[in-house]
């Protein structure tokens, strides 16, 4: 089963990674070179998967269509360059280096590393409810992460950049500034290294989490139900977050996986239908710009915010 995948990974170590890593004297990073082609291979097949089941739903129920679909190319190159590039980079590579440097750092100070199981020994031999609990928790990081993103101008000014585009589809999960998905991978990763994620479960987990956060990207007018739409987040949920009405501060449904933060915390809207997307505050290059304008205005209203002081956008 997962024969293809090593191969691949081999190959792309042998001809892509190592000539790289030799080139730039980085040998040292040779004995993870392989991991990290791995989890590039993976994150291709999981781009392929996700393409399998939305690319049906968005031509089965579209909420909206273009004639002039430009504005989702954009898209599809944030995806390339988040789950083949960045993602096994920041989630295998600089993950396992950092639980390596930590535990040993623990360990010659007489610490035990942390693990969930060491928190709640109960959880010892339980591995799928231990995986479910590490879902639990970095989903509502990653709601308190979102939600901050929203109230501080300044962090806002490089969300935005998932904000503007008025043509969502799946592959606008990954539409994010560079310096926004530093920061999120930085978060995700302290997380992480507290309670304790084995290095190869760490990616695997992203992987699952962002296939679900595409799948709520998608431009289909799918809702799981009453009921399903409190356990797990829907199209329909997470297209109310997108809509024009909600971006900056006063947005709803900050929630990636689970709607039970946003419940929780008074922020969940499950009355809005199949919104219009977009930010008609955000600059126009935000929307509709090339990958490089995108960033560079991004950043550009970051500093500007930061240097203006603004504390909340809008
Ligand atoms: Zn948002
Ligand atoms: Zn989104």
């Amino acid at each position: 089963m997962t024969a293809p995948f090593d191969f691949a990974a081999g190959w792309l170590q042998e001809n892509l990674l190592l000539p790289l890593l030799y080139s730039l004297d980085l040998m040292q990073w040779e004995d993870i070179s392989f991991g990290w082609a791995l989890f590039a291979v993976y994150g291709a097949a999981q781009v392929a998967v996700t393409y399998a089941i939305c690319v049906p739903l968005e031509r089965w129920r579209p909420v909206e269509r273009w004639p002039d679909r430009r504005a989702v190319a954009v898209d599809v190159l944030y995806t390339l360059i988040s789950r083949i590039g960045l993602l096994p980079l920041i989630t295998f590579v600089l993950f396992y280096k950092l639980q390596v440097a930590l535990n040993g750092f623990l360990t010659d100070h007489g610490w035990v590393p942390p693990t969930l199981e060491r928190l709640v020994p109960d959880l010892l031999g339980q591995q799928v409810l231990t995986f479910f609990l590490y879902v639990l928790i970095l989903d509502f990081a990653d709601y308190w992460r979102h939600r901050l993103s929203h109230i501080f101008a300044w962090w806002y000014a490089l969300h935005a950049v998932h904000h503007a585009q008025r043509q969502m589809t799946f592959w606008s999960d990954d539409r994010n500034h560079l310096l926004d998905d530093i920061f999120s991978f930085c978060w995700f990763t302290c997380i992480a290294l507290l309670i304790g994620i084995p290095p190869m479960q760490f990616p695997l987990l992203v992987l699952l989490l962002r296939l679900l956060e595409s799948l709520s990207h998608a431009n289909t007018r799918v809702s799981f139900g009453w009921l399903g739409e409190r356990l797990l987040i829907s199209p329909r949920f997470h297209r109310a977050h997108h809509a024009v009405t909600a971006a900056g501060e006063q947005s709803v449904n900050y929630g990636a996986i689970l709607p039970w933060w946003d419940m929780l915390f008074h922020t969940a809207d499950f009355s809005r239908d199949f919104a219009r997307t977009g930010d008609p505050t955000a600059e126009e290059a935000l929307a509709s710009g090339g990958y490089l304008a995108q960033q560079w205005v991004g950043l550009r209203r970051m500093l500007r915010d930061l240097v203006g002081g603004k504390a909340v956008t809008k």
